[in-house]
């Protein structure tokens, strides 16, 4: 019998008011059940939003650096669990083993970094009009913030919205995917052994329907900050704004590479394979389309086809595996009825694993289709998949036209020793995160992260954009009495 988990609320766990549940199963091996999770009521939203307003006036009268040391201690209780962290994910989302420590490492390197944040200069003073007046402007806290996320990077989006949350003196109510809910749990666990105050930081465990919604329209809620897919940022969005509180939405994309034929095409192939087929292709910054310029297009598809042969496909428990399964059965089938529909030439892939060790996941065998209509499914909506599309293109001018026309715009990168060719491409490319003889793929927690058009809403995430979203300006004038 496998334990239904509880919410994580006011530092204790605490079991749903409701009896409707869902499993949490492995996508590697889909016998193994994870974990029964509960789909949540609102009564339970309604709970876990109290505890982080009761916890939030204490929190919010902390200095910084005592709110530092408290993010410093939660990176090492990570550190101190890190390895049962990565084989958990492993387990429950399916992220080949080497890439499921590294999420890891990289939530120790975002709790560090807000822990300094937690203390750097903030505020401006600011010549008043009044004659010995002072003038100057502080920063202050939302309040209590829902942090909505996805399963793809079931630690580290959490934390990279939790971490700037607390550090500037808001609490949270985390309501993690329904595929990824022991991951935060192991979050709230860690953030418990580190003594963060009861409350601080919440777990509500459910479906957007079931709990995502409720927790929304809370009137404790004073701001969102969401990840996930276009569709549902939408609605987030749209609850938000009729609330009047502040959001962001980082929704999906449909990255793309540009080849030119100046490009080192053995560097253009080995990271395109890696930014489309690793982790399959479920990154919000994989690689999904490719355009290549037509001189070049034999020559990087036979590079890439042998860089794409040389990533393992295999169920998690093997150390080699770089493609590990997709999330679910109905995303496994999602893609493969879209790779039945689509026209073009296969150049590998277009199958399910075969094999003893891939009877029981969700497995798709990394799949390059060129000659793909511009216009088609495939090249623009997002699949979420180890599968890339690939466009021919006469020239740099045409290549860029065909990466914008996308009603995506998060991540891309350009392949070229030009730095003429260089230069336009970053000024005309319609994206967030511009890339130059790079990987679409991988952010750096200090640095601004997000996309333009249908990527996202609201400000940036991470670096300095994070204390803008998490805090409100006060302007002050001190006049003499
Ligand atoms: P999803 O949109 O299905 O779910 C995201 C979260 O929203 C989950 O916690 C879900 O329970 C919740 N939710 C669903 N309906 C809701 C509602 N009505 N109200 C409130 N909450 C609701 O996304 P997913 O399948 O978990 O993740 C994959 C998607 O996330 C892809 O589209 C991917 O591109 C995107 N993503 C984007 C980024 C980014 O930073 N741009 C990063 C990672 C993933």
């Amino acid at each position: 019998m496998t334990a239904l988990l509880s919410h994580h609320i006011a530092g204790a766990a605490r079991p749903s008011t409701g009896s409707a549940s869902l499993q949490d199963l492995n996508p590697s091996d889909e016998r193994d059940i994870v974990a029964e999770v509960p789909v949540g009521t609102p009564a339970d939203a309604a709970a876990a939003v109290a505890a982080a307003a009761e916890a939030l006036p204490a929190w919010r009268r902390l200095t910084g650096p005592a709110r530092a040391d408290h993010l410093h201690k939660w990176a090492a209780a990570i550190e101190a669990r890190a390895e049962e962290m990565a084989q958990a994910m492993a387990r429950e989302v399916g992220k080949p083993i080497a890439e499921a420590r590294g999420e890891v490492g990289r939530c120790i390197v975002i709790l560090r970094y807000y822990a300094g944040d937690a203390v750097r200069a903030v505020g401006e003073v600011i010549p008043p009009q009044a004659a010995g007046a002072l003038q100057f402007t502080l920063r202050e806290p939302l309040g209590v913030v829902a942090l909505i996320t996805p399963w793809n990077f079931p630690l580290a989006i959490p934390l990279w919205k939790a971490a700037p949350a607390l550090a500037f003196g808001n609490t949270v109510v985390l309501k993690p995917s329904e595929q990824s809910p022991v991951m935060a749990l192991l979050l709230a666990e860690t953030a418990q052994a580190a003594g963060l105050p009861a409350g601080v930081f919440n777990v509500l465990l459910g479906t957007g329907q079931g709990v995502g919604e409720a927790l929304l329209r809370a009137p404790e809620v004073r701001g969102v900050s969401f990840t996930g897919s276009a569709a549902v940022g939408a609605r987030v969005a749209a609850i938000a704004a009729e609330r009047n509180i502040r959001y962001q939405t980082e929704m999906g994309g449909k990255n793309v590479v540009i080849v030119l034929p100046d490009a080192d095409l053995d560097l253009a192939a080995k990271l395109t394979a890696a930014g489309a087929m690793r982790y399959a292709g479920q990154k919000c910054t994989a690689t999904s389309r490719a355009v290549v310029a037509r001189q070049a297009e034999g020559a990087f598809l036979e590079k890439l086809r042998e860089q794409v042969a040389g990533l393992v496909l295999g169920p998690v428990t093997d150390p080699a595996a770089a493609v590990g399964p997709v999330i679910s059965a109905a995303a496994r089938e999602r893609i493969w009825s879209a790779l039945a529909a689509a026209k073009g030439d296969m150049v590998c892939g277009g199958s399910e694993g075969t094999g003893v060790t891939f009877l029981r996941g969700n497995f798709v065998t990394p799949t390059v289709v060129r000659g793909v209509d511009p216009a088609s499914p495939l090249a623009q909506e997002e699949l979420f998949g180890p599968v890339l599309a690939v466009l021919a293109a006469d020239g740099l001018d045409e290549a860029i036209a065909l990466a914008n026309r996308s009603r995506y715009g998060l991540s891309a990168s350009l392949f070229t020793r030009d730095i003429g060719s260089a230069l336009r491409y970053i000024s005309q490319i319609e994206v967030g995160l511009v890339r130059v003889n790079g990987d679409t793929t991988g952010v750096d927690p200090h640095a601004p992260f997000g996309g333009m058009k249908g990527s996202s809403s609201g400000s940036r995430e991470q670096g300095t954009a994070a204390r803008e979203f998490y805090t409100e300006t006060k302007t002050v004038q001190v006049h003499p009495a």
